[in-house]
């Protein structure tokens, strides 16, 4: 205890001292205070960052997923399988025209052109459609170069075809010959039906896939190399002719050939 000891001056400096200790121990605690709210306002800053973040690779995930997604449902084949009317007259999916069998005269089906502008019968369109928005799905980049042909359109491959083996020196009848081995006659092209076409990829590996699936599409591999001599045209592995899906499965599971499956059928 300070009892009586102390004078008025002494007691002002210590009160003074007392003071300044209490300010001080205030403003420690006021600092502390401000540190932790900064403290506090970066955890929530980065939080914040943390969650934009977050948020921006989830919008960037949805908006892969919904491109692949768009990929596959908006198809340049799906789009235009979407887009046809495809009622009307059903062309005949079984008839047989090779070199022994020509089209009926005047023959012209009842078309549709599918993207990138050839030309197929109807009735082949939707399984075609199908097929290669499947194709391309397994990333095999299908393209229809060549549909249905004209009379005209397909004189004019006949008569260059010749045209090559003459200037190589065959003769007007092996050159004929020759040129029917890759180019029907007139008359005598399955392409004329409009069920035949010539499909190309971004490799050969559209070829295997074709031999391998087209049948589920209604759609066969034409012109195998060893059935050459039934169907008079050398191996095309590029050519698929529409038989529909009964006849296709039949004729892919039992390695027939068009011409030998007509033969079962009679
Ligand atoms: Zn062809």
């Amino acid at each position: 205890m300070n009892t009586g000891i102390w004078d008025g001056e002494n007691w002002e400096l210590e009160q003074k001292a007392h003071w300044k200790k209490q300010e001080a121990i205030a403003r420690e605690q006021r600092r502390a205070v401000r540190r932790k709210k900064r403290r506090r306002k970066m955890w929530g800053d980065l939080f914040l960052t943390f969650l934009f973040v977050l948020g921006c690779l989830g919008i960037g995930y949805w908006a892969i997923g919904q491109q692949g997604a768009g990929g596959n449902g908006q198809s340049v084949f799906a789009q235009a399988l979407a887009g046809q009317d495809l009622s009307g007259e059903e062309t005949d999916a079984l008839l047989l025209v090779n070199r022994w069998n020509p089209l009926p005269e005047g023959y012209v089906p009842d078309l549709v052109e599918v993207p990138g502008g050839e030309k197929v019968a109807k009735e082949a369109y939707a399984p075609l459609m199908e097929m290669l928005q499947q194709a391309e799905a397994e990333g095999l980049g299908p393209q229809v170069v060549s549909g249905w042909r004209t009379q005209e359109k397909q004189q004019s491959l006949y008569d260059n075809k010749i045209g090559e083996y003459l200037s190589q020196g065959y003769s007007q009848k092996d050159a004929v010959a020759a040129a029917e081995e890759w180019v029907a006659k007139p008359g005598t092209s399955e392409h004329q039906l409009g069920l035949a076409v010539d499909i190309n990829g971004n490799s050969y590996d559209i070829y295997t896939w074709l031999q391998e699936n087209s049948w589920r599409y209604g759609f066969i591999f034409r012109y195998p190399g060893d059935k050459q001599s039934l169907t008079g045209v050398a191996e095309e592995v590029w050519h698929y002719r529409y038989v529909g899906k009964e006849a296709a499965e039949v004729i892919h599971s039992q390695g027939l050939c068009l011409e030998e499956y007509a033969e079962q059928q009679k």
